[in-house]
Protein backbone atom coordinates (compact mmCIF):
# COMPACT_ATOMS: atom_id res chain seq x y z
CA UNK A 1 0.00 0.00 0.00
CA UNK A 2 1.55 3.14 -0.93
CA UNK A 3 0.93 5.65 2.15
CA UNK A 4 1.45 9.20 1.40
CA UNK A 5 0.61 10.78 4.58
CA UNK A 6 -0.09 14.67 4.31
CA UNK A 7 -0.81 16.96 7.65
CA UNK A 8 -4.18 17.86 5.95
CA UNK A 9 -5.47 19.20 9.25
CA UNK A 10 -8.57 19.15 8.15
CA UNK A 11 -9.89 16.49 5.64
CA UNK A 12 -12.95 17.24 3.97
CA UNK A 13 -14.78 13.98 2.23
CA UNK A 14 -16.91 15.18 -0.69
CA UNK A 15 -16.49 19.03 -2.60
CA UNK A 16 -20.47 19.16 -2.96
CA UNK A 17 -21.74 22.74 -1.70
CA UNK A 18 -21.31 21.78 2.13
CA UNK A 19 -17.40 20.33 1.40
CA UNK A 20 -16.38 23.42 -0.96
CA UNK A 21 -18.56 25.85 1.46
CA UNK A 22 -16.27 24.28 4.60
CA UNK A 23 -13.23 24.42 2.65
CA UNK A 24 -13.35 28.05 1.57
CA UNK A 25 -14.02 29.39 4.79
CA UNK A 26 -11.41 26.80 6.74
CA UNK A 27 -8.75 28.22 3.90
CA UNK A 28 -9.48 31.96 4.13
CA UNK A 29 -9.04 31.08 7.96
CA UNK A 30 -5.76 29.61 7.27
CA UNK A 31 -6.61 26.26 8.38
CA UNK A 32 -5.22 23.59 6.41
CA UNK A 33 -7.65 21.55 4.50
CA UNK A 34 -7.94 19.06 1.74
CA UNK A 35 -11.45 18.42 0.12
CA UNK A 36 -11.29 14.59 -1.27
CA UNK A 37 -14.20 14.60 -4.15
CA UNK A 38 -14.73 11.33 -6.24
CA UNK A 39 -16.30 12.93 -9.47
CA UNK A 40 -14.41 14.96 -11.78
CA UNK A 41 -16.10 18.30 -12.83
CA UNK A 42 -18.18 19.21 -14.32
CA UNK A 43 -20.78 16.59 -12.86
CA UNK A 44 -23.89 16.01 -13.35
CA UNK A 45 -26.07 15.56 -9.89
CA UNK A 46 -29.93 15.08 -9.47
CA UNK A 47 -31.02 18.14 -7.85
CA UNK A 48 -33.79 21.15 -9.22
CA UNK A 49 -30.60 23.60 -9.29
CA UNK A 50 -32.78 26.58 -7.25
CA UNK A 51 -30.65 27.87 -4.78
CA UNK A 52 -33.29 29.45 -1.63
CA UNK A 53 -33.27 32.57 -1.06
CA UNK A 54 -32.40 32.06 2.51
CA UNK A 55 -28.98 30.84 0.98
CA UNK A 56 -28.14 33.80 -1.51
CA UNK A 57 -25.75 35.88 1.21
CA UNK A 58 -23.74 32.13 2.06
CA UNK A 59 -23.78 31.80 -1.75
CA UNK A 60 -22.61 35.38 -2.50
CA UNK A 61 -20.49 35.48 0.08
CA UNK A 62 -18.29 32.18 -1.71
CA UNK A 63 -19.32 33.81 -5.35
CA UNK A 64 -20.05 37.30 -5.90
CA UNK A 65 -23.43 37.76 -7.66
CA UNK A 66 -21.74 39.08 -10.76
CA UNK A 67 -19.68 36.17 -11.08
CA UNK A 68 -22.38 34.24 -10.96
CA UNK A 69 -24.20 35.85 -13.54
CA UNK A 70 -21.08 35.69 -15.39
CA UNK A 71 -21.51 31.92 -14.82
CA UNK A 72 -24.80 32.03 -16.41
CA UNK A 73 -26.50 32.12 -13.08
CA UNK A 74 -30.40 33.46 -13.29
CA UNK A 75 -31.90 35.09 -10.69
CA UNK A 76 -35.63 33.61 -9.60
CA UNK A 77 -38.48 35.94 -8.85
CA UNK A 78 -41.31 33.51 -9.98
CA UNK A 79 -43.08 30.94 -7.47
CA UNK A 80 -45.65 29.01 -9.73
CA UNK A 81 -47.36 26.29 -8.20
CA UNK A 82 -49.53 24.27 -11.05
CA UNK A 83 -52.07 21.73 -9.87
CA UNK A 84 -54.17 19.87 -12.97
CA UNK A 85 -55.09 22.66 -15.41
CA UNK A 86 -54.57 25.51 -12.74
CA UNK A 87 -52.22 27.95 -11.90
CA UNK A 88 -51.34 29.93 -9.34
CA UNK A 89 -48.15 32.48 -9.35
CA UNK A 90 -46.65 34.59 -6.53
CA UNK A 91 -43.68 37.05 -6.93
CA UNK A 92 -41.30 35.73 -3.95
CA UNK A 93 -40.04 38.30 -1.75
CA UNK A 94 -36.27 37.83 -2.38
CA UNK A 95 -34.75 36.85 -5.25
CA UNK A 96 -33.26 32.98 -5.54
CA UNK A 97 -30.48 32.13 -7.86
CA UNK A 98 -30.66 28.71 -10.12
CA UNK A 99 -27.57 27.71 -11.74
CA UNK A 100 -26.72 23.88 -12.92
CA UNK A 101 -24.84 21.60 -10.41
CA UNK A 102 -22.26 21.34 -13.09
CA UNK A 103 -21.62 24.67 -12.90
CA UNK A 104 -22.71 25.93 -9.39
CA UNK A 105 -20.28 22.94 -7.49
CA UNK A 106 -17.34 23.89 -9.80
CA UNK A 107 -17.08 27.29 -8.73
CA UNK A 108 -17.53 26.49 -5.55
CA UNK A 109 -14.75 24.29 -5.45
CA UNK A 110 -12.31 27.12 -7.42
CA UNK A 111 -12.95 29.52 -4.98
CA UNK A 112 -11.86 27.47 -2.11
CA UNK A 113 -8.82 26.06 -3.67
CA UNK A 114 -8.41 29.80 -4.89
CA UNK A 115 -8.27 30.40 -1.00
CA UNK A 116 -5.52 27.47 -0.47
CA UNK A 117 -7.10 24.86 0.24
CA UNK A 118 -6.39 21.33 -1.27
CA UNK A 119 -8.06 19.31 -3.62
CA UNK A 120 -7.88 16.01 -4.57
CA UNK A 121 -9.96 14.75 -7.57
CA UNK A 122 -10.98 12.63 -8.72
CA UNK A 123 -10.41 10.80 -5.33
CA UNK A 124 -12.49 8.68 -3.86
CA UNK A 125 -12.43 7.77 -0.13
CA UNK A 126 -12.90 4.08 0.73
CA UNK A 127 -12.80 4.31 4.60
CA UNK A 128 -11.51 6.42 8.11
CA UNK A 129 -9.87 4.68 10.55
CA UNK A 130 -10.20 7.03 13.71
CA UNK A 131 -7.71 7.06 16.34
CA UNK A 132 -7.67 8.89 19.97
CA UNK A 133 -5.16 12.18 18.48
CA UNK A 134 -5.73 11.26 14.72
CA UNK A 135 -7.78 10.46 12.16
CA UNK A 136 -6.42 8.05 8.94
CA UNK A 137 -8.83 9.16 5.44
CA UNK A 138 -7.93 6.04 3.40
CA UNK A 139 -8.74 6.83 -0.48
CA UNK A 140 -9.75 3.93 -3.07
CA UNK A 141 -5.70 4.27 -4.80
CA UNK A 142 -4.01 3.59 -2.22
CA UNK A 143 -3.22 6.96 -0.74
CA UNK A 144 -4.46 8.05 2.87
CA UNK A 145 -3.91 11.17 4.66
CA UNK A 146 -3.61 12.17 8.12
CA UNK A 147 -5.94 14.89 10.01
CA UNK A 148 -7.03 16.18 12.98
CA UNK A 149 -10.94 16.15 12.01
CA UNK A 150 -12.62 14.86 9.31
CA UNK A 151 -15.57 16.61 7.31
CA UNK A 152 -18.29 14.29 6.18
CA UNK A 153 -19.55 16.23 3.53
CA UNK A 154 -20.48 13.06 0.85
CA UNK A 155 -23.73 13.13 0.98
CA UNK A 156 -24.45 10.29 3.16
CA UNK A 157 -21.86 10.38 5.97
CA UNK A 158 -21.11 6.82 4.69
CA UNK A 159 -17.57 6.83 6.68
CA UNK A 160 -18.90 8.20 9.69
CA UNK A 161 -19.12 5.56 12.68
CA UNK A 162 -22.95 6.42 13.06
CA UNK A 163 -23.45 5.04 9.44
CA UNK A 164 -25.25 6.67 6.15
CA UNK A 165 -28.41 8.37 6.03
CA UNK A 166 -31.56 6.55 4.47
CA UNK A 167 -32.91 7.78 1.61
CA UNK A 168 -36.65 7.24 1.33
CA UNK A 169 -37.64 3.66 -0.12
CA UNK A 170 -40.93 4.33 -1.53
CA UNK A 171 -39.74 7.90 -3.88
CA UNK A 172 -37.11 8.21 -6.36
CA UNK A 173 -35.47 11.49 -7.57
CA UNK A 174 -35.01 12.02 -11.45
CA UNK A 175 -33.31 14.98 -12.86
CA UNK A 176 -32.56 15.97 -16.74
CA UNK A 177 -32.00 19.24 -18.34
CA UNK A 178 -34.61 20.37 -21.32
CA UNK A 179 -34.63 22.88 -23.76
CA UNK A 180 -38.09 23.62 -24.65
CA UNK A 181 -39.33 26.02 -26.95
CA UNK A 182 -39.15 29.89 -25.50
CA UNK A 183 -41.62 30.97 -22.45
CA UNK A 184 -42.98 27.28 -21.77
CA UNK A 185 -40.78 27.66 -18.48
CA UNK A 186 -40.84 30.81 -16.18
CA UNK A 187 -39.57 31.10 -12.62
CA UNK A 188 -39.33 28.14 -10.54
CA UNK A 189 -42.97 25.94 -11.23
CA UNK A 190 -44.27 23.07 -9.21
CA UNK A 191 -46.36 20.61 -10.92
CA UNK A 192 -48.55 18.51 -8.87
CA UNK A 193 -49.42 15.22 -9.89
CA UNK A 194 -51.02 11.73 -8.20
CA UNK A 195 -47.56 9.66 -6.51
CA UNK A 196 -45.58 13.01 -8.18
CA UNK A 197 -44.19 16.29 -7.93
CA UNK A 198 -42.43 17.98 -10.81
CA UNK A 199 -40.29 20.94 -10.75
CA UNK A 200 -38.57 23.19 -13.55
CA UNK A 201 -36.31 25.77 -13.96
CA UNK A 202 -34.70 28.06 -16.27
CA UNK A 203 -30.47 27.51 -16.08
CA UNK A 204 -27.90 28.61 -17.67
CA UNK A 205 -28.49 30.03 -21.35
CA UNK A 206 -31.21 28.37 -22.74
CA UNK A 207 -31.06 25.71 -20.21
CA UNK A 208 -33.99 24.38 -18.25
CA UNK A 209 -33.81 21.71 -15.77
CA UNK A 210 -36.37 19.08 -14.81
CA UNK A 211 -36.50 17.51 -11.46
CA UNK A 212 -39.38 14.92 -10.26
CA UNK A 213 -39.75 12.87 -6.93
CA UNK A 214 -42.15 10.38 -7.77
CA UNK A 215 -43.12 7.25 -6.05
CA UNK A 216 -40.78 3.90 -7.17
CA UNK A 217 -44.60 2.28 -7.96
CA UNK A 218 -45.69 4.85 -10.66
CA UNK A 219 -42.00 4.67 -12.40
CA UNK A 220 -42.53 0.59 -12.31
CA UNK A 221 -45.89 1.33 -14.12
CA UNK A 222 -44.17 3.44 -17.36
CA UNK A 223 -42.00 0.10 -17.39
CA UNK A 224 -38.85 2.50 -15.32
CA UNK A 225 -39.17 4.87 -18.50
CA UNK A 226 -39.21 8.51 -17.02
CA UNK A 227 -40.09 9.96 -20.22
CA UNK A 228 -43.45 8.13 -20.50
CA UNK A 229 -43.75 9.04 -16.90
CA UNK A 230 -42.94 12.85 -17.35
CA UNK A 231 -45.28 12.96 -20.47
CA UNK A 232 -48.70 11.38 -18.10
CA UNK A 233 -47.43 13.89 -15.46
CA UNK A 234 -46.79 17.09 -17.61
CA UNK A 235 -49.13 16.31 -21.01
CA UNK A 236 -47.31 19.03 -22.31
CA UNK A 237 -43.70 17.97 -22.05
CA UNK A 238 -42.13 16.43 -25.24
CA UNK A 239 -39.35 14.20 -24.95
CA UNK A 240 -37.37 16.07 -27.57
CA UNK A 241 -36.97 18.73 -25.74
CA UNK A 242 -34.38 16.57 -23.61
CA UNK A 243 -30.88 18.03 -23.97
CA UNK A 244 -29.46 15.46 -21.60
CA UNK A 245 -29.75 11.74 -20.23
CA UNK A 246 -32.21 11.22 -16.83
CA UNK A 247 -29.94 10.37 -14.10
CA UNK A 248 -31.89 9.16 -11.22
CA UNK A 249 -30.90 9.09 -7.24
CA UNK A 250 -33.27 7.79 -3.88
CA UNK A 251 -34.43 10.81 -1.74
CA UNK A 252 -32.73 11.26 1.48
CA UNK A 253 -35.12 12.74 4.49
CA UNK A 254 -33.68 12.93 8.06
CA UNK A 255 -33.32 14.64 11.24
CA UNK A 256 -29.78 15.72 12.24
CA UNK A 257 -27.48 12.79 12.57
CA UNK A 258 -24.68 13.57 15.47
CA UNK A 259 -21.28 12.86 14.52
CA UNK A 260 -19.68 8.77 15.79
CA UNK A 261 -16.39 9.86 16.86
CA UNK A 262 -14.61 12.84 18.61
CA UNK A 263 -12.62 13.84 15.57
CA UNK A 264 -15.64 13.98 13.09
CA UNK A 265 -18.23 16.79 12.07
CA UNK A 266 -21.57 15.74 9.48
CA UNK A 267 -22.07 18.74 7.32
CA UNK A 268 -24.82 18.71 4.20
CA UNK A 269 -27.13 15.89 3.17
CA UNK A 270 -24.45 13.86 5.37
CA UNK A 271 -25.82 15.48 8.62
CA UNK A 272 -29.43 15.81 7.90
CA UNK A 273 -31.76 16.13 4.56
CA UNK A 274 -35.42 17.79 3.96
CA UNK A 275 -37.61 16.97 1.14
CA UNK A 276 -36.26 19.13 -1.81
CA UNK A 277 -39.47 20.54 -2.63
CA UNK A 278 -38.10 23.63 -0.64
CA UNK A 279 -34.99 23.92 -3.09
CA UNK A 280 -33.44 24.01 1.24
CA UNK A 281 -30.75 21.18 0.53
CA UNK A 282 -27.83 23.76 -1.33
CA UNK A 283 -28.76 26.14 1.07
CA UNK A 284 -28.33 24.15 4.37
CA UNK A 285 -25.17 22.29 2.71
CA UNK A 286 -24.06 25.77 2.44
CA UNK A 287 -24.93 27.21 5.70
CA UNK A 288 -23.86 24.03 7.49
CA UNK A 289 -20.52 24.04 5.82
CA UNK A 290 -20.03 27.81 6.55
CA UNK A 291 -21.34 27.36 10.14
CA UNK A 292 -18.96 24.45 10.74
CA UNK A 293 -15.52 26.09 9.56
CA UNK A 294 -16.24 29.46 11.31
CA UNK A 295 -16.12 27.06 14.58
CA UNK A 296 -13.37 25.53 14.02
CA UNK A 297 -11.17 28.79 13.23
CA UNK A 298 -12.09 29.97 16.12
CA UNK A 299 -11.40 27.10 17.73
CA UNK A 300 -7.79 26.84 15.92
CA UNK A 301 -7.18 30.62 16.18
CA UNK A 302 -8.04 30.45 20.01
CA UNK A 303 -5.55 26.98 20.74
CA UNK A 304 -2.91 27.39 18.13
CA UNK A 305 -4.31 23.69 17.23
CA UNK A 306 -7.81 21.78 16.87
CA UNK A 307 -8.15 20.24 20.52
CA UNK A 308 -10.34 17.21 21.00
CA UNK A 309 -12.48 19.40 23.56
CA UNK A 310 -13.17 22.07 21.24
CA UNK A 311 -14.39 19.55 18.63
CA UNK A 312 -16.96 18.35 20.78
CA UNK A 313 -17.96 21.48 21.86
CA UNK A 314 -18.11 22.09 17.92
CA UNK A 315 -20.60 19.21 17.51
CA UNK A 316 -22.61 20.69 20.37
CA UNK A 317 -23.09 23.82 19.09
CA UNK A 318 -23.46 22.40 15.45
CA UNK A 319 -26.10 19.55 16.37
CA UNK A 320 -28.22 23.05 18.66
CA UNK A 321 -28.02 25.34 15.54
CA UNK A 322 -29.07 22.39 13.28
CA UNK A 323 -31.68 21.11 14.94
CA UNK A 324 -32.94 25.10 15.61
CA UNK A 325 -32.86 25.19 11.70
CA UNK A 326 -34.68 22.15 10.62
CA UNK A 327 -37.24 22.63 13.53
CA UNK A 328 -39.57 24.53 10.71
CA UNK A 329 -38.08 23.19 7.50
CA UNK A 330 -38.46 19.71 8.31
CA UNK A 331 -41.63 19.48 8.82
CA UNK A 332 -42.83 22.21 6.07
CA UNK A 333 -40.74 20.69 3.31
CA UNK A 334 -42.34 17.40 4.34
CA UNK A 335 -45.97 18.60 4.48
CA UNK A 336 -45.53 20.37 1.37
CA UNK A 337 -43.94 17.40 -0.52
CA UNK A 338 -47.14 15.17 0.99
CA UNK A 339 -49.34 17.48 -0.43
CA UNK A 340 -48.26 17.67 -3.64
CA UNK A 341 -48.30 14.14 -4.53
CA UNK A 342 -51.71 14.22 -3.52
CA UNK A 343 -53.45 16.49 -6.32
CA UNK A 344 -56.51 16.47 -4.24
CA UNK A 345 -55.24 17.57 -0.66
CA UNK A 346 -53.88 20.20 -2.48
CA UNK A 347 -56.72 20.73 -4.22
CA UNK A 348 -58.64 21.52 -0.77
CA UNK A 349 -56.00 23.83 0.10
CA UNK A 350 -56.14 25.73 -3.25
CA UNK A 351 -58.72 28.42 -1.74
CA UNK A 352 -56.80 29.18 0.98
CA UNK A 353 -53.69 29.50 -1.62
CA UNK A 354 -55.76 31.72 -3.48
CA UNK A 355 -56.28 34.42 -0.17
CA UNK A 356 -54.38 37.37 -0.55
CA UNK A 357 -52.84 37.29 3.44
CA UNK A 358 -51.80 33.62 2.93
CA UNK A 359 -50.75 32.44 -0.46
CA UNK A 360 -47.50 30.76 -0.42
CA UNK A 361 -46.76 33.49 3.14
CA UNK A 362 -46.77 30.69 5.66
CA UNK A 363 -44.93 28.03 4.13
CA UNK A 364 -42.53 30.32 2.44
CA UNK A 365 -41.49 31.17 6.18
CA UNK A 366 -41.71 27.59 7.64
CA UNK A 367 -39.67 26.33 5.12
CA UNK A 368 -36.58 28.83 5.86
CA UNK A 369 -36.92 31.18 3.25
CA UNK A 370 -36.69 35.40 4.27
CA UNK A 371 -39.70 37.18 3.92
CA UNK A 372 -39.72 40.77 3.67
C1 LIG B 1 -34.85 15.22 -6.93
C2 LIG B 1 -34.07 16.20 -6.08
C3 LIG B 1 -34.21 17.55 -6.34
C4 LIG B 1 -33.52 18.47 -5.55
N1 LIG B 1 -33.66 19.80 -5.82
C5 LIG B 1 -33.05 20.71 -5.06
C6 LIG B 1 -33.17 22.10 -5.35
O1 LIG B 1 -33.79 22.53 -6.31
N2 LIG B 1 -32.54 22.97 -4.50
C7 LIG B 1 -31.82 22.55 -3.43
O2 LIG B 1 -31.30 23.39 -2.68
N3 LIG B 1 -31.64 21.24 -3.15
C8 LIG B 1 -32.22 20.31 -3.95
N4 LIG B 1 -32.03 18.98 -3.70
C9 LIG B 1 -31.15 18.59 -2.59
C10 LIG B 1 -29.68 18.89 -2.90
O3 LIG B 1 -29.32 18.30 -4.12
C11 LIG B 1 -28.78 18.37 -1.76
O4 LIG B 1 -29.31 18.78 -0.54
C12 LIG B 1 -27.35 18.90 -1.90
O5 LIG B 1 -26.75 18.41 -3.05
C13 LIG B 1 -26.52 18.50 -0.68
O6 LIG B 1 -25.23 18.99 -0.85
P1 LIG B 1 -23.98 18.26 -0.15
O7 LIG B 1 -22.80 19.10 -0.43
O8 LIG B 1 -24.32 17.93 1.24
O9 LIG B 1 -23.86 16.84 -0.89
P2 LIG B 1 -23.70 16.50 -2.42
O10 LIG B 1 -24.16 17.60 -3.27
O11 LIG B 1 -24.32 15.16 -2.56
O12 LIG B 1 -22.14 16.38 -2.63
C14 LIG B 1 -21.44 15.30 -2.12
C15 LIG B 1 -20.14 15.13 -2.91
O13 LIG B 1 -19.38 14.10 -2.29
C16 LIG B 1 -18.78 13.31 -3.28
N5 LIG B 1 -18.51 11.99 -2.71
C17 LIG B 1 -19.42 11.04 -2.37
N6 LIG B 1 -18.81 9.96 -1.87
C18 LIG B 1 -17.48 10.25 -1.89
C19 LIG B 1 -16.32 9.51 -1.51
N7 LIG B 1 -16.38 8.28 -0.98
N8 LIG B 1 -15.10 10.09 -1.68
C20 LIG B 1 -15.01 11.34 -2.19
N9 LIG B 1 -16.08 12.08 -2.57
C21 LIG B 1 -17.29 11.53 -2.42
C22 LIG B 1 -19.81 13.28 -4.41
O14 LIG B 1 -19.19 13.00 -5.66
C23 LIG B 1 -20.38 14.69 -4.35
O15 LIG B 1 -19.73 15.59 -5.22
C24 LIG B 1 -32.68 18.03 -4.49
C25 LIG B 1 -32.52 16.67 -4.26
C26 LIG B 1 -33.21 15.75 -5.05
C27 LIG B 1 -33.03 14.28 -4.78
Amino acid sequence: LERQVRQAGVVVIGGGPAGSAAAFHLADAGVPVTVVEARAFPRVKVCGEYISPAATYLLEAIVPAEELLRAGARRVEQFVVELQGRRMEWRTPQPAWALSRGTLDGLLLEKAMQKGAAALQPASVRGVTYLDDLVVVRLTDGRSLDAGLVIHADGSGRHDPMGPTRARREMIGHKCHLRPPQGTIRGVTMRSCPGAYVGTIEVEGVLCTCALVARQSLLARFGGDPDAMLSHLWPSFHASWRASEWVASGVPRSGYIRPGHARSLRIGNAAAAVDPVGGEGIGLALWSGTHAARQIAAAVAKDGVLQAKAILEIQRLLARAYRERLRYRLPACGLAAGALVRPRLLGALWPLMRLPSIGIGPWYRLSGKPAV
